[in-house]
């Protein structure tokens, strides 16, 4: 069958609620118990009973049962937020000691969380480029975990996610991949011999920018020893959320080829366009690398950078965004509506990145939401028109 048709009637047992086309909200921290003996075996396997909501919950045990599904894994952990599933699965893997490989193109909280958290714990970090396939000059004895992203943040960095796996497993590293871009439908990392996959559900999956979401899918093994992090920690999801996201979940191809038909549309006119200096969107055939993003991956989503030419002061860069009238200035993507986040090195640290991931100083994030793109090609015609070049 395909994704479309399972998303909708895959992990879903209506009977268990009235034949109710939707599960239920299980609006309960607690579940009770008919009697002691039920209560004493509630962990027992043949149990299908819950005990507390921070441990399990049937609304959200619906989302997970489908995206471990959608992911090919063999369960699924839904976290309050992504960083909630990227901070579990982490610490689930490093002990005091261990060295981590991650990407250098990685989201910028999981960099932080290595080099604060994790750093104060005794967990050392290196980054290496976004684009090596041979991580030998990085791994070492006591390398633990090889993290990757991609397409990766800001930049969109394509990794070749089968290579790197296969050399994490040969020095008994486990992988984690942030698939938040992509999502379940347009790559599946696992298939690709990654241990662990995460998501930030907040943007594609939730998609209507109305609740933050993290999921986590593995093996059993794996997963037997996160989830247990994961609820010692507090990372767990609530049932409206849960709700919320499977609501969002439904749509999400349909979405996802509406998202990728308007940024393509939107790309290829921004490359054209005199005052555009780059457009980093993988589904370019301009794209570095564009040959591996085809083959690990079956479609784009809809977020990508514009790097603007000549340089431009800051006040024609105020001038470009403040004119856009359909593109609001916001962070996150993934959801129903256009935006635009100036990509500005504000500190010195930021500014090395920047420079070694090759973006220089007018980059845009642009997050290509479901509007007519006739309407937003327009709306960035004339914001690209309302400053002037600098005068070289
Ligand atoms: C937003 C984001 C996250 C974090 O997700 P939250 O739900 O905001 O905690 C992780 N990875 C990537 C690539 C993201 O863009």
């Amino acid at each position: 069958m395909q994704t479309s048709t399972r998303i909708i009637h895959e992990g879903e047992d209506r009977e268990r609620y009235y034949g109710a086309v939707n599960p239920p909200v299980v609006n309960a921290s607690l579940f009770t118990f008919p009697t002691m003996q039920a209560f004493l075996d509630r962990h027992t396997p043949a149990s299908d009973r819950y005990t507390y909501t921070r441990d399990g919950n049937p609304t959200i045990r619906v989302l997970e049962d489908k995206i471990a599904r959608l992911e090919q894994a063999d369960g699924c952990i839904a976290t309050a937020s992504g960083m909630g599933a990227i901070t579990a699965a982490i610490m689930t893997v490093l002990n005091a000691g261990d060295h981590a490989l991650v990407v250098d193109s990685c989201y910028g909280p999981t960099r932080r969380f290595m080099d604060t958290l994790m750093a104060r714990w005794g967990v050392s970090t290196t980054y290496y480029p976004p684009d090596a396939d041979d991580l030998s000059p990085w791994l070492r004895l006591n390398t633990r975990l090889v993290y990757m992203e991609s397409p990766g943040s800001h930049s969109f960095h394509l990794q070749d996610l089968a290579a790197l796996a296969t050399q994490a497993r040969a020095q008994g590293a486990i992988t984690i991949a942030d698939n938040s871009w992509a999502t379940p439908l347009y790559q599946q990392p696992h298939r690709l011999g990654v241990d662990i996959v995460v998501h930030s559900g907040t943007k594609y999956i939730a998609g209507h920018s109305d609740l933050v979401l993290g999921l986590i899918t593995a093996g059993e093994r794996l997963l037997s020893r996160i989830r247990p992090v994961a609820i010692t920690l507090g990372a767990t999801l609530g049932p409206n959320e849960a709700y919320l996201a499977l609501r969002g979940l439904r749509t999400l191809p349909v979405r996802l080829a509406q998202h990728q038909a308007n940024a393509l549309r939107v790309a290829q006119w921004l490359e054209q366009h005199p005052k555009v200096r780059r457009v980093l969107y993988p589904g370019l055939p301009s794209f570095p690398r564009y040959e591996l993003g085809r083959r690990q991956m079956s479609g784009y989503s809809s977020l990508f950078s514009i790097e603007l030419l000549p340089p431009l002061t800051p006040k024609q860069r105020h001038r470009f965004v403040d004119s856009l009238r359909l593109f609001s200035i916001g962070v996150s993507w993934g959801g129903y509506e256009s935006l635009i986040i100036p990509l500005l090195a504000q500190d010195d640290q930021t500014a090395a990145l920047h420079r070694r991931l090759g973006l220089n100083d007018d980059c845009y994030r642009l997050s290509i939401g479901l509007e007519d793109p006739d309407d937003l090609i327009a709306d960035l015609e004339q914001a690209l028109g309302a400053y002037q070049p600098r005068p070289i």
